[in-house]
């Protein structure tokens, strides 16, 4: 059963991919930026990807597969990316952003531990329905969202620390 369930998460991750990709070319055709391999590389790499990555860890990431690209075509594809709707940008506390895809992904809550960073994507049709009502009581028609909230894990190690940092690493 299990297995099933992740044939099926890579079909449709390969398939959400694949939709992503034909509307970031055609997105850069239309304002006239010219579609790269790199630029293409960076797309694919984030919805290769369930974690939420920052430019340099994507930069590292290519750089290991021998892509040759430079950090600030990175940067540079990550605002076209943002700028189509195809990547969120993330706050998880760090000093620089991270981003995660967003075509084909549901809007969700991260719940992050400010002690070991472990990330936890919570969707809930009960938030959507309170920031629903509270974008109507003010004004407002709800977007899209990809809000942080920052915790503490309840399981703590002997010391008192949150004892998940081994968790978290493997996202
Ligand atoms: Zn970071
Ligand atoms: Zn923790
Ligand atoms: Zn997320």
């Amino acid at each position: 059963m299990l297995t099933q369930n992740r044939k099926k998460n890579t079909r449709e991750r390969h398939e959400q991919a694949r939709q992503a990709e034909s509307i970031f070319k055609a997105s850069m055709k239309e304002e006239g930026y010219r579609c790269t391999q790199e630029r293409l590389t960076v797309l694919r790499e984030i919805y290769e990807s369930d974690s939420h990555l920052d430019a340099d860890e994507i930069f590292v990431r290519l750089k290991k597969k021998n892509i040759s690209i430079s950090r600030a075509t990175v940067y540079h594809t990550l605002d076209l990316l943002f700028k189509f709707h195809l990547v969120n940008k993330i706050d998880l506390g760090h000093k620089h952003t991270h981003y995660e895809k967003s075509y084909g992904v549901g809007n969700h809550l991260h719940i992050i531990c400010e002690q070991c960073d472990r990330v936890v994507e919570v969707h809930s049709d009960e938030l959507n329905r309170i920031l629903d009502t509270l974008c109507e009581q003010n004004g407002f028609s709800l977007g899209s969202f990809s809000l942080q909230v920052f915790a503490k894990c309840q399981s703590e190690g002997k010391k008192g620390k949150c004892n998940l940092k081994a968790i978290a690493e493997k996202h």
